[in-house]
């Protein structure tokens, strides 16, 4: 039997993506009453640590950045074509602001410092640079700089976080560290633990007390204590406010390994708050063909396997990401952008695409490919020509930046969705 499809939808903006870079401009779209459809699988949303990082490396010195306003002049200095110089510190500020204050509305509070970055320590015990932590990892940035007798947890068969290596690579220099393994009698003992079961499990109040129990004979001189990040997916700070009590002392969260339960977080805060702020969302539906009408306004069939609706668009905002997200296409004949066929910005050859050793600190001319914009994130022809007057693109997809190396992934993509939104409203208000 054929599917009778529904009326087409008309919308003043489509966004094409539902990673960090396509949620954050559904978001200020939203706010600016923009009539907004959005349509994307997960992204890569789901591996993140729930760090927002802004600018935290500066690329090619591989030098640490404390102070990322520094570091973005610099940065637009030395590298003009870089896509923060398309935003100013004010933009990255306002764009800042109003996903965490999303995100607090939501149940997912923010911390962090006006003009520094924030040092978090990782689940491998290094420490990062960062410029927005989760509330639940905020005592461990203090723990940090004051370097408080702490100690630091492990759950038995709860793989990729270790305590014990956390803590041997901290100790010298925060001596007054120690690490714990500890059981928790209501998962399987036999098998390995899965993160999202103990985190749900913690939502109840018999999972929160079994676990301080079984901390509690370990806590010693401690100040503060350390866990994976599994304090369940909804209501993170009251359960972890509630083991503190219980502790009788500030617990905070360490990030975990990819995929993190810091992601599931994001992604059901984002899925459960967007419709609410009047955004038509189409997730895990793909855009699957894309036509355009005479009076310039985009034609998209969106579907979860094949075109189930029609939308039509005055406006479409690309932020489909890199190779990960499937933006970006490496092929053969080079680098392709997968849905309108942009031109990408890419080294002259494959040859030329990595460097001899992976860690080279120059990085690889691949993660510098992506798709060029004019100064309005419009995509542009190899003559600096927009492709299309109402298309623009943001997020990972965009070229002459390589956000994995200079730790920018979220402040790169939501500062970008903030300028492209900002110009699209006041250019075609
Ligand atoms: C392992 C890992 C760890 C990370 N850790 C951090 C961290 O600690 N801190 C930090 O700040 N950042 C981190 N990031 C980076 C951050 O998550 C990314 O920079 C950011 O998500 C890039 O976002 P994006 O929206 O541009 O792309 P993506 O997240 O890749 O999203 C692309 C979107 O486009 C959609 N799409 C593609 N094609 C179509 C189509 N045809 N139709 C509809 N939709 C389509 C995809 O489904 C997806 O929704 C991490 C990323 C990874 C992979």
């Amino acid at each position: 039997m054929e599917k009778t499809k529904t009326e087409p939808i008309e919308c003043r903006l489509m966004v094409i993506g539902a990673g960090m870079a396509g949620m954050a401009a559904a978001l200020f779209a939203a706010r600016r009453g923009i009539a907004t459809v959005q349509a994307g699988l997960t992204g890569e949303t789901l591996y993140a640590s729930g760090l927002f990082d802004l600018y935290g490396v500066s690329p090619g010195t591989r030098m640490l950045i404390d102070d990322p306003w520094q570091g973005l002049k610099r940065l637009r200095q030395d590298h003009p074509r870089h896509p923060f110089g398309l935003v100013s510190d004010h933009q990255i500020r306002s764009a800042m602001d109003l996903l965490t204050r999303f995100l607090d509305e939501a149940g997912h509070p923010y911390r962090g410092y006006p003009d520094q970055n924030a040092r978090v320590i990782t689940p491998v015990g290094t420490i990062k640079r960062t410029f927005r932590v989760p509330a639940t990892m905020w005592a461990g940035v203090t723990a940090l700089e004051t370097k408080a007798p702490c100690l630091i947890v492990d759950v038995k068969g709860l793989r990729g976080f270790s305590a014990k290596q956390i803590v041997s690579t901290l100790k010298p220099s925060w001596p007054d560290l120690t690490a714990a393994s500890i059981d928790l009698p209501r998962e399987n003992r036999m098998g390995p633990k899965y993160a999202e079961h103990i985190a749900r499990g913690l939502e109840v109040e018999a999972g929160r007390r079994e676990l301080a129990e079984a901390i509690a004979p370990h806590l010693g001189q401690a100040k503060a204590v350390g866990l994976p990040a599994i304090l369940a997916i909804h209501g993170t700070e009251t359960v972890r406010k509630a083991l503190g009590q219980m502790l009788g002392v500030p617990v905070f969260e360490i990030p975990t390994m990819p995929p993190a339960i810091s992601g599931i977080r994001l992604k059901e805060a984002f899925d459960a708050h967007m419709p609410a702020l009047g955004v038509n969302t189409f997730y895990q539906h793909t855009v699957h063909a894309i036509s355009r009408l005479k009076d310039g306004r985009f034609v998209l069939e969106i579907g979860r396997t094949e075109p189930e609706t029609t939308v039509v668009a005055e406006h479409v905002l690309l932020a489909t990401g890199r190779f990960l997200g499937k933006g970006l296409v490496a092929g053969r004949q080079g680098i392709g952008e997968s849905l309108f066929d942009l031109p990408v910005s890419q080294p002259e050859n494959r040859g030329c695409w990595h460097r001899e050793t992976f860690l080279d600190p120059r990085g690889h001319a691949i993660n510098l490919a992506g798709v060029e914009t004019d100064d309005r994130f419009r995509p542009v022809t190899a003559d600096g020509r927009p492709v299309y007057d109402n298309l623009y693109a943001a997020g990972s997809i965009l070229a002459h930046q390589d956000w994995i190396r200079t730790k920018s992934g979220t402040g790169l993509a939501v500062a970008t969705a903030y300028g492209a939104i900002e110009a699209m409203d006041s250019f075609h208000p």
